[in-house]
């Protein structure tokens, strides 16, 4: 079968773009319970990143995520655990991530003291592991949201790496691990329509 072909990615924005819509059809693809992806999820993604490129389509505000945070049961974003929860900066601290509730998650001791100052893709890089789809969008939202108030979204993705940034650009996944690998969200509320994953790696 023919690959759907990849977009050209000149600038920051359409980096950012092309990951939230691959973002959207796995989330679109879990959301139906499909174990592949079927053409109405590769059209999502090909429609939302062309009207994201356009400006006639925008990234949804946080207040879905911080919804879903505040009825979600106290439980780590990262794998699920509720021992010695604590609060954790989705984009650290150290390297200017706002003390805002959209940065704020909750994390498990095991999981904040193996994270430390880390970039939430870098560290689960090393781990071999790939956030939630929920979580995942939460840290592009933020990403973009830095990007569009420092003036970065226009400027060419190759300058914008050279760039000392609280996150690294590099890391956005433009391709994403096998449905079957993905979970919409580590632990779901009752009340939630997501069905209950648990995260496919716990961190030891
Ligand atoms: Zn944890």
């Amino acid at each position: 079968m023919k690959k759907p072909r990849k977009p050209d990615i000149d600038t920051v924005g359409d980096h950012i773009a092309w990951s939230y819509a691959n973002l959207a059809r796995a989330d679109a693809a879990l959301q139906d319970e499909s174990a592949s992806y079927q053409r109405i999820h590769h059209i999502i993604r090909s429609k939302l990143f062309s009207g994201l490129k356009k400006g006639t389509m925008a990234m949804r505000s946080l207040y879905d995520d911080e919804r879903i945070k505040m009825t979600a049961p106290k439980a780590c974003c990262y794998c699920g655990s509720e021992d010695k929860l604590s609060v954790d900066h989705l984009i650290p601290r150290i390297r200017g991530g706002a003390d805002d509730s959209d940065n704020l998650i909750l994390a498990c001791r095991a999981c904040n003291s193996s994270k430390q100052g880390r970039d939430m893709l870098e560290w689960m890089k090393k781990k071999e592991a790939f956030p939630s789809i929920l979580l995942l969008r939460r840290y592009l939202k933020l990403v973009a949201r830095y990007c569009d108030d420092n003036d970065l979204l226009s400027i060419a993705l190759s300058d914008a790496l050279q760039r000392d940034l609280p996150f690294d650009l590099s890391l956005l996944p433009h391709v994403f691990p096998p449905l079957a690998e993905l979970s919409l969200w580590v632990c779901p509320p009752d009340a939630h329509p997501l069905k209950p994953q648990v995260a496919s790696r716990p961190p030891t």
